[in-house]
């Protein structure tokens, strides 16, 4: 089996789409994609019509090529990606990589087809010619190969640049979406569920740094169920990126709630507050939106009316439901893609399961929450659980 000096291509997504402001998105998802190679031996990056080429420039880099790869596939902004091998541009060169780089891929299909590009247009064979060249050399090797140009099993790509050939087999979906931090800051309301580290990732995915709060109820929530939560976090920063984590209590909040108000409304009250908290943290941390994995439907507290009255306590910032038309099942499948399923599923108490109602109000009237309410003092309750929030460090990958 020959060596060959190998490459990454990472080929941009909807960036490409961007006008003017492209080369700002670009260089957001080139700053992006060498803080997660970094960690991988030094690369060196340019963008040539869309692709990034992410060569390894020393020995740790080469060695870490297909790790490289798999991470290079959690990178919002990008498309698809693939290995790549760079050879001189000459015909022989082309064929040999054509047969012997591809060959792991070719081995276990049972119909391929060549595709070719010239961007060199003084290569001497033009894109058909090139095809059928290496297709021939590869079923020289590969007897038990047929051509399909319709519906191959294996596409082997070839494409001539102006400093190399470059030979690679089919790429792997990319992650999609726009280039981290492109969408500025939000603040994800990240309990220890299955829903909100979903919210937070497709958040993520548009662009947007994910920032956290969580909500404990200490004695009445556990050690355990924090430290979940913070597992959580660091499941998440495989494709969010760091994630800062703030805890507040509500734990004054729901004693006085559970003394003075109506139990039916209990949990209505709570996220209320929480909204309200919520707000006050966004805007000191500099968010500009709050994020939650509340969907349409799913419990008492998320139907129209309810999230009606839980929106209607943020004065200033825009609330992201990204979950809000999803399915429980799908929410499960990005949960698992992820790899916050497992860790949501242990069974440690919310907050927002104790002290839960026995009969929640499912179309509550903001007249019945105002009532209830006034026998509370709102603000001071807020401010003392935004002044008592801390920061909980979370366990960089
Ligand atoms: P699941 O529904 O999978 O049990 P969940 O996280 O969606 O988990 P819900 O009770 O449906 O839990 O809460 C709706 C949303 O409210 C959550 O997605 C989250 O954004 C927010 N939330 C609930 N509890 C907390 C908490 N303890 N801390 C922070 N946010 C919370
Ligand atoms: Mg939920």
């Amino acid at each position: 089996m020959v060596n060959y000096d190998e490459v990454l291509l990472l080929k941009f997504g909807e960036v490409v789409l961007k006008g003017l402001n492209r080369s700002y998105f670009e260089s957001m998802l080139i700053k992006d994609t060498k803080r997660r190679l970094n960690r991988l031996g030094k690369f060196s990056y340019s963008s040539v019509q869309s692709v990034l080429y992410v060569t390894p420039v020393d020995e740790e880099a080469k060695m870490n090529m297909d790790i490289a790869l798999a991470d290079s596939t959690k990178i919002f902004g990008i498309m698809n990606v693939c290995k790549a091998a760079v050879c001189e541009k000459t015909l022989d060169a082309v064929l040999e990589a054509g047969r012997t780089y591809t060959a792991d891929a070719l081995r276990n299909a049972r119909t391929f087809k060549v595709e070719s590009k010239r961007s060199d247009k003084d290569f001497p064979l033009k894109s058909p010619e090139l095809s059928r060249e290496c297709g021939g050399a590869i079923l020289e090797k590969f007897h038990h190969l047929k051509v399909d140009v319709n519906n191959p099993q294996v596409t082997v790509k070839v494409e001539i640049r102006t400093d190399f050939a470059y030979i690679h087999t089919d790429p792997l979906v990319g992650a999609g979406g726009m280039p981290y931090g492109s969408a500025g800051k939000g603040l994800l309301l990240l309990s220890g569920g299955i829903d909100s580290p979903v919210a937070g990732y497709l958040c993520a995915k548009r662009g947007v740094v994910i920032d956290a709060l969580h909500f404990e109820s200490f004695p009445y929530t556990s050690e355990r169920a924090r430290e979940k939560v913070v597992e959580l976090a660091s499941q998440m920063e495989d494709y969010c990126g760091k994630i800062k984590l703030t805890v507040a209590s509500v734990t004054e909040i729901q004693e006085h709630i559970k003394s003075k108000c109506n139990e039916d409304y209990f949990t209505l009250l709570l996220r209320r507050f929480m909204m309200r908290i919520a707000e006050e943290i966004a805007i000191r941390r500099e968010c500009r939106c709050l994020i939650t994995g509340e969907s349409l439907g799913q419990v008492a507290s998320q139907t129209m009316n309810a999230l009606n009255s839980t929106n209607s306590v943020v004065k200033t910032l825009c609330v992201h439901r990204p979950l809000i038309a999803m399915d429980k099942e799908d929410i499960v499948k990005l949960s698992r893609k992820i790899g916050t399923f497992d860790i949501s599923i242990q069974p440690f108490e919310d907050c927002c399961t104790v002290f839960t109602p026995r009969h929640p109000v499912t179309n509550p009237k903001l007249e019945n929450i105002l009532a209830e309410e006034a026998k509370l003092d709102v603000e001071t309750l807020v401010n003392n659980a935004v002044e008592s929030a801390y920061i909980q460090e979370v366990n960089v990958f």
